[in-house]
């Protein structure tokens, strides 16, 4: 990593995270997250770990403490069932919950931390850039954006493709095995779906990376926590009166996607409602699963 505080031959000399984090502290430009970003990765003093170190955390925190309040609203009927889109159907049991757990660490470890690892060489390869400081918020912001459209239309066209009798069957089924589903099951998938769908998640920033070289790893990290946040969301089961979707009417939301794992069909985008229905002559509705 490029440090731009001048200061390597003393950073090679301290040990402790908080010494580093000092010596950050003497350019008074930096934000505090960006004397902690550059104290973590003098710390471990190999980029890879480092990058993989923060990202593979970042996505196991946000995830789990994302599916908290779903959690806490399903053990809590009495005040949140009305809110509840499929309410004929009863909440989740512990027993379901726990199960998922298990099956999401499983992927995580298994299928995502490799990925995790191999994204430090593929992030340089593509140019983008882990250096402080970090863009400015205006060019976070519209990449993000760019990203959460590129991902919703592969997702869609990909998730068609799942509804494929002989793919569905290979690859899909798993994530429909809630019909109603909950926070937890937001990456409840096989490994394929998990790798295929990722690539759309990952693909974006590589690509505008390596077209511009301006796109940034925290801006990823966003992106991929937004995005992380739209899945269980859209899983939650629940639709409140202040959803997303109310404001903004494009957004599917859980509302949205509760319907197809409902229905089984249509539905098919991530985050936005406007590729749905306007490609049914393309459809290969008689081989889908009903
Ligand atoms: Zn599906
Ligand atoms: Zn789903």
């Amino acid at each position: 990593m490029e440090f731009n505080l001048n200061s390597t031959v003393a950073a090679q000399a301290t040990t402790t995270y908080s010494e580093l984090f000092a010596l950050a502290g003497q350019n008074p430009k930096l934000s505090l997250l960006e004397k902690a970003w550059w104290s973590h990765y003098a710390y471990w003093d190999n980029d890879i770990l480092a990058t993989g170190i923060i990202t593979f955390l970042a996505h196991e925190i946000l995830y789990f403490s994302r599916c908290i309040p779903w959690i806490i609203a399903d053990a809590l009927p009495g005040v949140f069932h009305r809110y509840k889109i499929q309410d004929n159907k009863a909440p989740p049991s512990v027993k379901d919950q726990w199960s998922c757990v298990k099956y999401i660490l499983a992927i995580h470890f298994i299928v995502e931390l490799p990925m995790i690892v191999l994204f430090h060489p593929m992030m340089e390869f593509f140019g983008l850039k882990y250096a402080i400081p970090f863009p400015d918020l205006k060019t976070i912001a519209i990449q993000i954006a760019i990203f959460f459209f590129v991902e919703d239309t592969y997702h869609y066209w990909l998730h068609r493709a799942f509804h494929w009798g002989p793919l569905y069957r290979a690859v899909h089924r798993v994530h429909h095995q809630y019909a109603a589903p909950f926070g937890l099951t937001a990456e409840y998938a096989s490994p394929w779906e998990t790798m295929l769908l990722g690539l759309g998640t990952i693909g974006p920033p590589l690509v505008l990376g390596y077209f511009t070289g301006e796109v940034h790893l925290m801006t990823v990290l966003a992106w991929v926590a937004l995005r992380q946040f739209q899945a269980i969301d859209a899983h939650s089961g629940y639709d409140f009166p202040w959803s997303l979707r109310r404001i903004f009417p494009l957004w599917g939301g859980s509302d949205w996607h509760d319907d197809h794992h409902r229905y089984f069909r249509g539905n098919y985008s991530s985050s936005f409602k406007h590729w749905d229905g306007k490609f049914e002559f393309l459809s290969f509705e008689k081989f889908e699963v009903r």
